[in-house]
């Protein structure tokens, strides 16, 4: 498979091609053509497999059409830490060059107050921890009725840091109706679980 066959918007392989990759990783090759029709995906991937890409490809390409209105994020992308929601952040940055797309990176150490500002101007894809995304919610200041397409990276970090809850809670405050893409590197039960009620018919991509 080439980055070419696999319909991502010009502008996404344009920046492909300024990251330097020739071809998708196996990950991605799976990932990317379900994700681009609508499918839920399941990939079950580790860290350095490529997996930040083929979720952030296909959402760049799906969200080019449309824009954000205020408060009500059209995508959400959550990641268990801190650091690992900044990382996929400056990778969105990078394949986002020239799609226009808003983000807005929601994570605890910051002031709720710059947060807010960008929550109000309108986000494209909005990146974030699960406590600090649920703080925003009952702090009034977000709606997640507008999530087109969800994202959970990691999944089996979150449940090690007892996050589950609040994904479950984060799954419930969105539309039936969005598209989710889930990863995670093991199938613990517990995971097994929230995949088998949250996730409706997925493309499985194991590498
Ligand atoms: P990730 O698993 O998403 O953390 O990605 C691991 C590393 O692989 C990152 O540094 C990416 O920039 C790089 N990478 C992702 N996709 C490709 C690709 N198709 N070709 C070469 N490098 C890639």
């Amino acid at each position: 498979t080439k980055f070419a066959d696999l319909k991502l918007s010009p502008k996404v392989l344009k920046a492909v091609e300024a990251a330097g990759y020739e071809t998708p990783t196996p990950i991605q090759a799976g990932a990317i053509p379900p994700a681009l029709e609508g499918r839920d995906v399941l990939g079950i991937a580790q860290t350095g497999t490529g997996k930040t890409a083929s979720f952030t490809l296909p959402m760049i390409t799906m969200l080019s059409r449309g824009r954000a209105r205020a408060r009500m994020p059209r995508s959400l992308v959550l990641a268990p830490t801190r650091e690992l929601a900044a990382q996929v952040a400056e990778n969105f940055d990078n394949y986002a060059v020239g799609s226009k797309l808003s983000k807005a990176l929601l994570i605890g150490g910051v002031s709720f107050k710059e947060q807010d500002k960008l929550i109000d101007r309108g986000v494209d894809v909005l990146i974030a921890t699960p406590g600090r995304l649920l703080d925003h919610f009952e702090r009034g200041k977000l709606m997640l009725t507008g999530v087109q397409i969800m994202v959970v990276d990691e999944a089996d970090r979150m449940l090690d840091m007892g996050f589950i809850p609040d994904i479950e809670r984060i799954f419930s405050l969105t539309p039936f109706t969005r598209q989710t893409l889930f990863f995670s590197a093991t199938m613990a039960p517990e995971i097994e679980r929230i995949t088998n009620t949250f996730l409706s018919n997925p493309a499985k991509v194991e590498v």
